[in-house]
This record gives C-alpha cells, structure tokens and sequence, in this order.
C-alpha cells in the first residue's frame, strides 16, 4: 500500500512514520508512506498557498491551484483508489471503514488547514471524506497520521502478532477483554486465577465473557455478535 500525504506544513507528519509499528511497516517494503509539501506547487511569490475568503470573514481558505498541481502530479504516476479530503464534516471513522481501506493499493490524503479547502476542490478533485471524530482539529495532518496508522497496522504482515488486529476491540462487534502482565501480584492485587491456569478454553470463554460484560457496559449499541452465548 502506498499513501501519499498533501499538507503545507511537512514537518508535522515527520514523527508519527519514523517510529515503531509505522516505520518498521515502511522498512519490510509492507507499506509506503510519501509527504509531500504543497508550497512548491503554489505559483504564487513567496510559494502562498492559501488566500483571504471570497465574502470576507475571519480565516484563510487553502486555494485550489497548488493543490491541483500537486494532485495532477501524483496522478499521472500511478493510479489512485481514491483521493481523500481529512474534514470535521466527512464521514466517520470507524474500524469497518479502515478494514476496507485497508485493502486499497494506492491512497491520497489532503491535509486542510485554516478554514479548511477551496470548495471547488472538494467538488472536483476529492473522491472522499474522512473524518476521525465530532471535534475540529487545527490541521489534517493529525487525522491524516490517525487514519494512517489505523490502515497500515491491518495490513498482513505489519504486526507481529497476525492474529493480533483482529482481536482488537470492534474487530467483533466487542470491544476488547481486560489484559494483564507480570507481576501476577502487585500491592496484593491479583490477577484472575484462569488466566494462571493455562487452561486454554477456560481462558478463552473468559475472556469472551468480559469481552461480552464491557461491551453491554460500555457500548451497548455495537453489534452484539456474542449476545447467543449470553442467553
Ligand atoms: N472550518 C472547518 C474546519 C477547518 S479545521 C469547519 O468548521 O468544518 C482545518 C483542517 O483540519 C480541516 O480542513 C481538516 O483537514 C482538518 N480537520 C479538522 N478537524 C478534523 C477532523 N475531525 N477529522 C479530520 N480532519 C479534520
């Protein structure tokens, strides 16, 4: 998979790719992740690439222009599956939704700032729009590198665990069982006895038990795939 990233300030994406899962994922060739800088694109002097709103009003509006060119370019690379606009008002992301972008070969992602994109740009050259929750952001680039690091993680071979992002909350329709670590007893609070027991199908229905337990608590309305062994 490969993801090119559009935003005018490159710098704040350089520390979510060169560590850990993301950049180890970028080094076994599994995924690539491109940033690139919108100002070279501007035509503009001193490389502007946003403008006042046409109507008048507080905040910047990022113009179309630079980000066309810089669309076009990649474009005539290589294909795109889409060409994703990060926006407050798009729609929402949600594990199901990063399952199947997962499966994407080739992504953009626009990065907005100021009072977001030219419309014109939204109505012409985006495919899609992402949101990663009901609260504004300063910029896309924050949401970029969440939506990012929900798709690359999904990809085979990325964890080192391979069963381990599918039994991830929501993975199910439930949101994940409590874990535990040694010590098995710290100010004399104890782990589950079954989780010591190395009873492996004990272990298993208890963990879809709490599993169960947390997700009525918590999110009654996901999908409640394991109601049939409550009742
Ligand atoms: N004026 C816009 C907000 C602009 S915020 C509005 O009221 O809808 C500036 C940029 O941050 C946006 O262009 C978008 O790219 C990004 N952004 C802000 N909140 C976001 C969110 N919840 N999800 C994804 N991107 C977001």
């Amino acid at each position: 998979m490969r993801i090119d990233i559009i935003t005018c300030l490159p710098k704040l994406l350089e520390s979510p790719f060169s560590d850990s899962i993301l950049k180890r994922a970028q080094e076994k060739g599994l995924a690539e992740v491109v940033v690139h800088d919108l100002r070279p694109f501007s035509t503009h002097k001193q490389h502007a690439t946003d403008d006042y709103a046409f109507g008048g009003g507080a905040g910047m509006v990022m113009m179309i222009e630079p980000i066309d060119r810089c669309i076009s370019s990649l474009k005539a690379q290589r294909a795109y599956d889409d060409i994703i606009y990060m926006s407050p008002d798009g729609e929402l992301l949600t594990q199901p939704l990063a399952n199947r972008l997962s499966l994407k070969n080739n992504l953009i992602l626009l990065c907005g700032h100021y009072k977001g994109v030219d419309e014109r740009v939204r109505m012409h050259l985006i495919t899609r729009e992402i949101s990663i929750g009901d609260y504004v952001l300063s910029g896309g680039e924050l949401a970029a590198a969440v939506l990012c690091d929900a798709l690359i993680r999904l990809i085979p071979g990325v964890l080192s665990d391979e069963t381990s992002a599918l039994t991830d909350s929501f993975q199910d329709g439930l949101l994940a069982p409590p874990v535990y670590t040694r010590p098995s007893e710290y100010n004399g609070w104890r782990v589950p006895d079954v989780l010591l027991s190395g009873h492996a199908a004990k272990i298993e229905a208890w963990r879809h038990e709490q599993a169960l337990a947390r997700t009525l608590a918590r999110r009654p309305n996901l999908s409640m795939k394991g109601e049939k062994v409550l009742n």
